[in-house]
């Protein structure tokens, strides 16, 4: 990125000299057809120096717009990028695409991963792609090639290392045990190792809200007992998505501590079709933080929804 930066600052110095050249030789020659003389070339002068100036000033301009970084963020774009980068050529892949987040001073960056299927020779086999070239599959992980088969990130499902195991489980289940047997995709719980942690399972608020008629929030946000001890700030957010009909729980999200290790547990109740009342019929373990999870009682209307937030 820097070395990008300063090739890009390179070429606008040169746009830059090569402008204030000409505009000289434009000027010189004006004067000199009206004969204008020593005057003539100290006016030349003085315009040239200010233009180089000002193209000068603006070259920097130009070269973060080339690289296309923000000011703010370029240093950590540089990093991340040259991470990325390095694990995609480290394990043979092609380069990565790096989304930045429009933000002043951006903290945040989603990367994204393409399926590297060049070389395999799928199309003379005729196997066939997706729209983003993944290697499209059918429900028991079959190619539309009879014999050919694909479990995993290929097949761009859901890009976690236990969901392709399961894929590949249920397809050597089917396959040589006999026994058709499908991974079912629903309710796969994830986390984010970041600081704090976060973790997931079933839908969010917003994808809940665009398949249901009706949608409950329950939201908890506050102070795990652990750091109000020693007296820090960080804070915890707990969020559970409901059907607002049969009251079942579509999606569980907390962000704060342990939250990779708590989702794993929630996933079980989600993924059995659990119940609003059946999930707060579960006593609390006290002082933990899951405990707020079974003691959200108020539902949480949000500010757009007309809600206090
Ligand atoms: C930075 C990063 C962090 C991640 N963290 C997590 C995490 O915390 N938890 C989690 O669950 N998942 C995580 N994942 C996702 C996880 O790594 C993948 O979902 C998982 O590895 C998918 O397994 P797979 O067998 O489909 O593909 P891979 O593990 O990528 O295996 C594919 C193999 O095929 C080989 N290969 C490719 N082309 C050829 C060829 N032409 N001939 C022979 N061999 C070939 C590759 O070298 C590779 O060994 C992470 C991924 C990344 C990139």
């Amino acid at each position: 990125m820097y070395d990008q930066v300063a090739q890009n600052k390179r070429r606008s110095a040169a746009i830059v000299i090569g402008f204030v050249l000409f505009t000289t030789l434009v000027i010189a020659v004006i004067l000199w057809l009206f004969n204008l003389g020593f005057i003539g070339i100290g006016i030349a002068a003085v315009v040239a120096i200010a233009s180089a100036w000002g193209a000068y000033w603006k070259s920097d301009q130009i070269a973060l717009k080339m690289s296309r970084a923000q000011p703010a963020d370029e240093h950590t774009y540089a990093r991340l990028h040259n991470l990325v980068e390095g694990l995609c050529i480290a394990s043979g892949l092609p380069k990565p695409r790096i989304y930045i987040i429009d933000d002043p001073a951006p903290n945040a960056f989603a990367t994204g991963r393409n399926p590297y299927v060049t070389g395999l020779g799928l199309e003379n086999a005729g196997v066939k792609l997706d729209d983003h070239g993944h290697i499209a599959v059918d429900k028991f992980s079959r190619t539309n090639v009879e014999n050919i088969w694909a479990v995993g990130d290929v097949t761009g499902r859901i890009n976690l290392t236990p969901v392709a195991i399961r894929e590949g489980a249920a397809f050597a289940e089917t396959e040589f045990r006999n026994n058709p047997t499908s991974f079912d995709h629903e309710a796969v719980a994830s986390a984010v190792f970041s600081q704090p942690p976060i973790g997931v399972v079933g839908l969010s608020e917003a994808d809940a809200r665009h398949q249901y008629k009706s949608i409950d929030i329950y939201r908890a946000v506050f102070r795990p007992m652990k750091y109000t001890f020693v007296g820090a700030e960080e804070r915890c957010l707990m969020k559970l998505v409901v059907d607002g009909e049969s009251g079942r729980i579509l999606g569980v999200h907390i962000c704060g501590p342990d939250a990779a290790e708590i989702i794993q547990m929630a996933a079980v109740a989600v993924k059995m079709g659990v119940t609003k009342a059946q999930w707060d019929s579960t006593c609390a373990v006290h002082p933990t933080l899951a405990e707020e999870l079974v003691t959200m009682r108020e539902k949480y209307v949000p500010p757009e929804l007309g809600g206090l937030g």
